[in-house]
């Protein structure tokens, strides 16, 4: 999988969502996660269905997601039940992964992503490891999902970093990584 890192949003408005047929999935897989945002245009281009996922290792000093960090926390839901919510909008160009570390549950969230894909959205995920850190686990769950991400944005929050008028970033230190492969 191959990233090109951008400085800007507006390098991202082609990332949308056309009609398309609604594709099958296992629908019984499970995700524990920590809850959902319903029509966000904070975590990635066009309005989003964005998924907390549950358990992070990272524990970032100022984190905003504490409640996340426990992997026993949370809820479990099926995959079936996330693709429920997200056909409810029909105007959702895609979904966000976030959490928590979403590359905890890679395995469980690769069809869910898969997908997302083939129902014609886009896919924009947040990792608390560098894109470099990731690539050096060579975990084939995660190069997995990697290739079919759109948007990565990648690194931990680094309090000392936090820049308010960043898009969709926290700390100066995040990427937006844009897919070119
Ligand atoms: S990676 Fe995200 S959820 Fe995890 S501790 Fe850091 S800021 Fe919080």
């Amino acid at each position: 999988m191959k990233f090109r890192e951008v400085q800007g949003v507006q390098e991202l408005s082609f990332l949308g969502r056309p009609a398309g047929r609604i594709p099958s999935m296992q629908n019984d897989t499970l995700l524990r996660v920590a809850g959902f945002t319903e029509g966000s245009i904070a975590d990635g281009p066009g309005i989003r269905l964005v998924l907390f996922t549950q358990g992070c290792p990272h524990h970032c000093p100022g984190c905003h997601n504490p409640a996340t960090h426990d992997p026993a926390g949370g809820r479990w839901i099926s995959l079936g039940e996330i693709s429920e919510i997200y056909e409810k909008n029909p105007l959702y160009a895609g979904i966000t992964l976030s959490g928590g570390e979403p590359l905890l549950q890679a395995a469980a969230l690769l069809p869910l992503a898969r997908h997302i894909k083939e129902r014609g959205g886009t896919v924009v995920l947040y990792t608390g490891y560098t894109l470099e850190k990731l690539q050096a686990k060579n975990d084939k769950d995660i190069n997995d999902i990697l290739r079919v991400m759109d948007l990565l944005i990648d690194g931990p929050y680094i309090e000392e970093r936090r820049n308010a008028a960043l898009s969709y970033r926290g700390s100066e230190n995040q990427r937006l990584l844009l897919s070119v492969s």
